[in-house]
């Protein structure tokens, strides 16, 4: 089978090739995933060093600011200090600070900067005194000299007369009572404005001090008055010695500037600020006491922790120093020790910053991929949450999963280096991140498949092609063979006619034309098969013309079933026109074509009659006049209706070549269409088996003239 061959070469490298692209697809989807987890590692590196670099900046930005602005408070809470705050550079750079991070206020996040000893002792902000005991001065008297003590306070108290007083602390001080009890005694009778803001912490027999005391009566006397002398050592008081009565001092100071905007509210308002400053910050060092325990503690390198576990704590950033006190400012810095110095950086300032860092480095993070940092080992961004997927962990769902982490340092110019933090990648979105694979992979897929399609498809296309070329050829062979012996039978009988009629063996008038008759009648039944053979011929070649001009299609039917008269007669066929009443009906037509498709239709119709049947030839309008019919019905065999096309392909004959009994080279049908096609026609066949045939030429009857 030469087929077989021609279909292996066609598809075998179809097939091969659509096998291994769809292979080598599948290899490359796969790697398409390999290189974007590859591509997440690199990028989160450099996600890593770019964050590092913008937190750098903005940790450096924050401190600086931070510092500037703590010292500032705590100088304009004190009238003594004068000067415009904050001035209106140190406003713009708040504000710019507050555009770029537009969800925080500064003011409210800025903490001063902290010092501790080692051993957990506070420096600043300075430890608030625990509650008043009697002083040393005071528990060291006898119990004559503590009644001396008390009968001097009464005096005062009392408001006794000048002379009454100085007689009570003559008695006191002739009891010999050590030098600070006399320091004591002087300083009780001082007048209260006088002890505000000179007796330093000089501690009366409660605990409380001359001064907490002094400044307590003057703030809530009758027709107390806030003055700057007061306020200063208000302010010295609470910032530097605070106590429990600390807030009261504050809040009567408040009180008596009613808010107002005067300089001195102005200070009071400030001092409050650094207050509450302060205050956050004695409660973020309270939990300093759990890293007293660490093994950081002791490190001297500066490193970074969180204070204060729940929110909103704060990030430390503790630089180990040395602490040497000052002389001259005991109340500053009254120790020597090793202990650190703490910058605060307020949790949400540190989110801030990372995620201002990420938002600046978002190239490196793809719209399927999320990025989330981890600052001193707490996460401080939000991560991808794995049961948002529905799925009780990153390993059972494809679609999110780490893609990787990079460690860095963080730090601000100071204290280079000090925050340990990571960046991680998380895929979100698997599909998206292989999206473009994916449609790759479909494209080439459906390329490769239409690709093997399309062969398969002319494949079969050929194959048929095939066949019916196989098919014509041997109806050829036998059309050829057909069409000799259609000639060969009367051109034998016309010669032995013929050489009768020339030796004078036929002397008989009446045989002698019943010859001639014969003879040409088998001519014009020659000539009609040689017109239809050239006629196909033409029709094949596609050089058959029609000339159409005006014709009475009535007489064409008569003259046709005249001119086939003499044949049905000779099969002992009758021939009949069936008349529909009309006599004239013109058209424009190639009457010659019409002619001789009714021939070839009357022909087979009588070659397929039995002896004695009738044919009938009629002509008929349908359709009210739109379409004129031109019909031959036979009481033949009939035929099937599954060879009504058939008949009408070339070549084309019922039945097998040997059983054949009727003459015929089986192109007469496929001329008739032919003709009717050329003049916007068709043919139609109704037939079945036993009950005879009858073909109708339809013909469009709009040209036509009555
Ligand atoms: P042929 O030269 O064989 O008549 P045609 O193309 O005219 O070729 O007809 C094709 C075939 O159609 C015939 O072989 C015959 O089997 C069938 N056929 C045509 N006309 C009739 C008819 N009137 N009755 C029965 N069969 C017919």
């Amino acid at each position: 089978m030469p087929f077989i061959w021609q279909a292996v070469f066609i598809l075998l490298p179809v097939t091969l090739l659509a096998v291994v692209s769809l292979i080598s697809l599948r290899r490359e989807a796969q790697r398409a995933e390999d290189d974007a987890h590859d591509r997440a590692m690199q990028d989160v590196q450099s996600l890593a060093w770019a964050v590092r670099a913008s937190a750098n900046g903005q940790l450096q930005r924050f401190l600086a600011l931070q510092n500037e602005w703590t010292q500032g408070v705590r100088s304009a809470g004190q009238p003594t200090i004068t000067g415009d705050f904050p001035d209106k550079r140190l406003r713009d750079s708040i504000e710019k600070w507050e555009q770029d991070f537009p969800d925080l206020n500064f003011a409210n996040l800025a903490v001063p900067q902290g010092e501790i000893l080692v051993d957990g002792r506070q420096i600043q902000p300075p430890e608030m005194q625990a509650a008043p005991a009697p002083p040393e001065w005071y528990t060291g008297l006898s119990q004559k000299q503590k009644m001396l003590w008390r009968q001097l306070r009464q005096a005062i108290d009392a408001n006794e007369s000048g002379a009454l007083v100085q007689k009570a602390s003559e008695a006191f001080v002739n009891s010999n009572p050590g030098p600070a009890a006399q320091q004591a005694a002087i300083w009780m009778q001082e007048p209260a404005t006088d002890v505000a803001g000179s007796s330093g912490a000089f501690p009366t027999e409660t605990g409380l001090s001359f001064e907490e005391i002094a400044c307590y009566k003057l703030l809530s006397a009758k027709n107390a008055k806030l003055t700057g002398a007061l306020l200063q050592s208000v302010w010295w008081q609470v910032i530097d010695h605070p106590s429990f009565t600390s807030s009261r001092l504050l809040e009567l100071a408040e009180g008596l500037t009613n808010h107002d905007d005067s300089a001195l509210g102005q200070n009071v308002f400030w001092t409050l600020q650094f207050w509450n400053a302060q205050a956050k910050e004695r409660s973020w060092l309270f939990s300093l006491r759990d890293f007293q325990a660490s093994t950081n503690w002791t490190r001297q390198t500066s490193w970074a922790g969180w204070l204060n576990k729940s929110d909103p704590g704060a990030l430390a950033l503790f630089e180990p120093c040395t602490f040497r006190d000052q002389a001259d400012h005991p109340e500053i810095r009254p120790v020597t020790g090793s202990g650190y110095q703490i910058w605060f950086v307020p949790r949400e300032v540190v989110k801030a910053i990372f995620q201002h860092a990420l938002e600046e480095n978002k190239v490196f993070i793809p719209d399927y991929e999320m990025a989330s940092v981890t600052v001193a080992g707490q996460p401080i961004t939000s991560r991808p949450d794995p049961n948002a997927a529905g799925k009780s962990s990153f390993a059972d769902s494809p679609n999110w999963h780490l893609l990787g982490t990079a460690s860095q340092m963080a730090g601000a110019v100071a204290m280079p280096d000090t925050i340990a933090f990571s960046v991680s990648l998380y895929l979100t979105n698997r599909d998206q991140m292989l999206s473009a694979e994916r449609r790759r992979f479909r494209l080439f897929g459906m390329l490769i498949l239409g690709a093997a399609f399309s062969a398969l498809v002319g494949l079969l296309a050929s194959w048929r092609a095939f066949y019916r070329q196989q098919e014509l050829n041997e109806m050829k062979i036998n059309f050829v063979s057909s069409v000799s012996h259609e000639l060969r039978a009367p051109i034998a009988s016309v010669r032995l006619m013929a050489e009768n009629l020339e030796r004078g063996k036929i002397p008989d008038t009446l045989r002698q034309n019943e010859y001639f008759r014969f003879i040409v009648q088998e001519c014009r039944r020659l000539s009609s098969l040689i017109e239809n053979v050239l006629d196909f011929s033409r029709i094949e070649q596609g050089r058959k013309q029609y000339e159409f001009e005006l014709a009475n299609l009535v007489a064409v039917v008569q003259t046709t079933v005249k001119l086939m008269e003499p044949y049905a007669a000779e099969k002992g066929v009758r021939l009949e026109i069936i008349d529909a009443g009309v006599s004239n009906i013109e058209l424009e037509v190639d009457s010659r074509a019409i002619q001789q498709a009714l021939v070839n239709l009357i022909d087979n119709a009588i070659k397929h009659s039995p002896k004695g049947e009738n044919v009938m030839v009629g002509i008929e309008r349908q359709n009210g006049n739109t379409t004129l019919c031109l019909f031959v019905a036979d009481h033949g065999p009939g035929i099937p209706a599954e060879e009504h096309e058939k008949i009408f392909e070339r070549f084309y004959r019922r039945g097998s070549e040997l059983r054949r009994e009727t003459q015929g080279v089986g192109i007469g049908l496929s001329v008739v269409q032919h003709i009717v096609a050329a003049h916007d026609g068709r043919v139609r066949i109704d037939s079945e088996p036993g009950k005879g045939s009858r073909f109708t030429i339809e013909l469009p009857g709009t040209k036509q003239h009555e």
